[in-house]
């Protein structure tokens, strides 16, 4: 998994992205001036013996791209925040909040990604980088042999996941569509749920709830619970 970090950190591959990053960082937000922020591609983070692996879709240009840890940072009441609640509620994560790398904050059987590891602008990444990081994914998910639940936040994460297992020969058929709590059993055994973004536009409105993400993680617990119950992993 170090080796991994250490790719994905050097990544240069998507030059609008790295451009965009650097800029970002180099303007900072006023509230952060003081800040030295990242800047550069953000690894997962979590449980290197996770079983959950959360997909979100990429970092938030004054949030993960200035503290360097996904979902992190993104203020009081942000995405990252409203995730980590749902995450400690079902005792996945040891907080319930997710504000800076070294607030103590520890996964427990869970692992959080991104489909795309540098800051889009608009939070809009193009195909041709989504399908340029895509190895990236591809290589932290080898690194974590016990995964068997799979949530992915919003479409784009859902639909990137999937096109991660066809290039891998497990494309399941017909194409799953991506919808708020829907479970689509995989055709490795492995369990993927849909479940709308936490971005503060799907929060503010009342289109995500914290009890709806709640929901859906517990679905992921009860899903682990039963795999383990009939010996389907170890
Ligand atoms: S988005 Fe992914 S592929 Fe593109 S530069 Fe960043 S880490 Fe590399």
């Amino acid at each position: 998994m170090r080796a991994v970090r250490d790719q994905i950190i050097g990544c240069e591959k998507c030059p609008r992205l790295r451009g965009y990053c650097q800029e970002i960082a180099r303007v900072k937000r006023r509230a952060y001036r003081d800040d030295t922020y990242w800047a550069r591609p953000v690894p997962g983070f979590g449980d290197p013996f996770a079983r959950l692996l959360i997909l979100g879709l990429a970092p938030a240009a004054h949030g993960a791209n200035r503290t360097g840890r996904v979902f992190t940072g993104d203020g009081v009441g942000g995405s990252g925040d409203f995730l980590m609640a749902a995450l400690h509620q079902v005792g996945f994560a040891t907080l319930p909040t997710s504000r800076d790398v070294d607030d103590g904050l520890e996964l427990r059987d869970a692992f959080i990604a991104a489909a795309v590891r540098c800051a889009p602008p608009g939070n809009k990444p193009t195909l041709d980088e989504i399908v340029s990081c895509l190895p990236h994914l591809a290589a932290e998910l080898d690194a974590l042999p016990r995964v068997r639940v799979v949530v992915a936040l919003g479409k784009i994460a859902f639909d990137t996941f999937l096109s991660l297992l066809k290039s891998q020969g497990l494309a399941t058929k017909p194409r799953p569509r991506f919808a708020h709590a829907a479970v689509v059993r995989l055709p490795d055994g492995r369990t993927l749920i849909g479940a709308y973004h936490p971005s503060r536009q799907n929060t503010n409105t009342g289109k995500l709830t914290p009890k709806m993400l709640l929901e859906v993680f517990r679905a992921a617990r009860q899903r682990l619970t039963e795999q383990r119950g009939s010996g389907g992993f170890s």
